[in-house]
């Protein structure tokens, strides 16, 4: 499959739900507005992967990717099995994903932003994954001290 990157969350929507079918065709795919510290969800009774919000809007679309995938391998071996079972960790593996349990925060700022702003006088770090008008035209300053902010990555 190539890489597909998109910004708009009603493709990657479209894309990750075709990604769960081909996989696991009974299930589906949603969105939860509600989940803070969780990223995604496998819930085995009622065959579904729940995504979150914030991380299927501005995550990183590889990232989501892979946490979608070991999402996709707790539903393919069912809810007994843990993170350190290994028809689990085979499941992953052919699926090219990280058995680990993924978590918000603990994913290096370099794969979770696309793009990384910094003031040029305070230092202040900018992190984002869509750009504004303004970052792109360069005419956005620091919040904190109104230097001229530099892109970095
Ligand atoms: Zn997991
Ligand atoms: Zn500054």
């Amino acid at each position: 499959m190539d890489m597909i990157e998109t910004d708009k969350t009603q493709e990657r929507l479209d894309f990750f739900t075709e990604l769960v079918h081909e996989h696991l065709p009974n299930w589906s795919f949603k969105v939860n507005s509600r989940l803070q510290t969780t990223l995604a969800l496998t819930k085995y009774s009622s065959r579904t992967i729940e995504i979150n919000k914030e991380l299927i809007c501005n995550g990183n679309f590889e990232i989501v990717w892979n946490i979608v995938l070991h999402e996709i391998a707790h539903g393919l071996v069912g809810f007994h099995h843990s993170h350190t079972n290994s028809a689990f960790i085979n499941h992953c593996k052919a699926l090219n994903t990280s058995p680990a349990p993924y978590i918000k925060g603990a994913l290096p700022d370099d794969l979770m932003w696309k793009h990384l702003y910094k003031c040029m006088r305070c230092g202040t770090q900018y992190r984002r994954n869509r750009l504004s008008r303004g970052l792109k035209q360069g005419y956005v300053r620091c919040r904190i001290c109104r230097g001229s902010l530099e892109k970095i990555k």
